[in-house]
């Protein structure tokens, strides 16, 4: 008989063969990095292909490793819900949710300033597969039934939403849809899903891109799904498993680090937005800030409501007469703003938003969109003050 460990066995086969384990007697304050695609039975008796990690853990590497499942569950906790999957991105977590909960038939509402990419996917993807979808006022409240139709089977909401940042009534939106027989999915990010309180406010689903603040440092793509209850997890599990939405165990332990400083980065951020947001809304040069704190913000008054605290992504409106070369002096002219997609880390950015298409809440101007990071706020004011002049001239 072959031992995989005795020098009779070819050195080949003892390099293929190795002895892995947990080394005993070794104690740590960090979640190990746990890789595998194949996971391990004892007996060809135990193999079973299942998805469902809460009853059987550990049957492929897709369906969980032991770090994945540590943040899946942690995020399951901070988010009061009673169950989480894990998506490789936020934008696979949208995505998840519309091919899991909808068919051919159906009609989905998204509010019309939702991230983008997840309108085009409805728009998109959903249109090919036979589902329509169409935008609604975000500031709609429970006159978005007006736009219900029989076969309205998911709302979304994101609050506040993309880039005009107005804030929503949920609780209004998800008494609606529930009244209708239709689900309510939250775009929980902005929140952190902290900030906000989905499934308190009517939410079904609640989604993240841990890409944000949960990762918190700009190196890691992840997505959450999270469930009210236990309605949805066969019909959200199933189509996990059969889209093959596995996430990197080493991305699963940067985000565990983050969530360790969340609470001091959220609160950090917070104060320095607000800070930054008040100093522009003086500033003669900028026309109107978007940030869901200050009454200049459309919903402001939900935000005061439903809130805990505000985040570090907010944006501003530069008067109509600046054209696309002056804006795009302004923001090359920042030094300590960098220039990039995505938001939620420590560094301050900004984006022009040229494009923006707007039916129920049109604006006078061109948007951009700030993410506020850790540096001190006087610099970023300085900066900022230098760029207004450049965009003056
Ligand atoms: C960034 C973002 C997403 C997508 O997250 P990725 O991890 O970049 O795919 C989804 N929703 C909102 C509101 C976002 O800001």
């Amino acid at each position: 008989m072959p031992d995989p460990r005795s020098p009779s066995t070819s050195w080949r086969t003892r390099l293929v063969q190795p002895e892995v384990h947990a080394p005993a007697g070794f104690r740590s304050l960090a979640m190990p990095v746990y890789r595998g695609s194949t996971t391990l039975f004892d007996s060809a008796a135990d193999t079973e292909d299942t998805w469902r990690t809460a009853q059987r853990p550990y049957r492929y590497g897709l369906y969980g490793t032991p770090t994945a499942m540590e943040l899946a569950a942690r995020m399951r906790e901070l988010e009061g819900a009673a169950h989480t999957f894990l998506t490789p991105g936020g934008q696979a977590a949208l995505a998840l949710v519309d091919l899991a909960l909808l068919g051919a038939g159906d009609h989905v509402l998204l509010p019309e300033n939702v991230y983008a990419p997840g309108l085009d996917v409805a728009r998109r993807t959903l249109q090919r597969l036979g589902i329509e979808a169409e935008v609604y006022d975000p500031l709609a409240g429970a006159e978005v039934a007006r736009q219900f139709k029989p076969n309205t089977r998911l709302v979304w909401c994101e609050s506040p939403g993309s880039i005009t940042m107005e804030v929503q009534d949920v609780r209004a939106i998800a008494q609606a849809a529930h009244a209708h027989g239709a689900l309510v999915a939250v775009d929980n990010t902005y929140a952190a899903g902290v900030l906000f309180d989905a499934f308190a406010h009517g939410a079904d689903v609640a989604c993240q891109a841990l890409t944000k603040y949960v990762g918190g440092h700009s190196d890691l793509l992840l997505g959450s799904v999270s469930l009210r209850d236990d309605s949805l997890y066969e019909r959200i599990g199933d189509t996990h498993q059969l889209l093959g939405m596995g996430v990197s165990p080493d991305d699963c332990s940067l985000a565990l680090r983050g969530l360790q400083t969340l609470p001091l980065r959220l609160d950090a951020l917070g104060r320095s937005t607000l800070a930054v947001a008040r100093w522009l809304a003086q500033r003669p040069e900028v026309k109107q800030v978007l940030h869901p704190a200050l009454p200049s913000c459309p919903g402001h008054e939900h935000w005061l409501r439903d809130f805990t605290g505000s985040a570090s992504v907010f944006s501003i409106v530069l008067p109509p007469h600046h054209g696309r070369e002056q804006i795009v002096r302004f923001i090359d002219a920042l030094q300590l703003f960098h220039i990039g997609y995505s938001w939620g880390g420590v560094t301050s950015l900004a984006m022009p938003c040229f494009e923006l298409p707007r039916r129920f809440r049109p604006l006078e101007g061109t948007v951009v969109r700030l993410n506020i990071g850790l540096e001190a706020v006087d610099d970023l004011l300085a900066d900022l003050e230098q760029g207004l002049r450049e965009l003056q001239r």
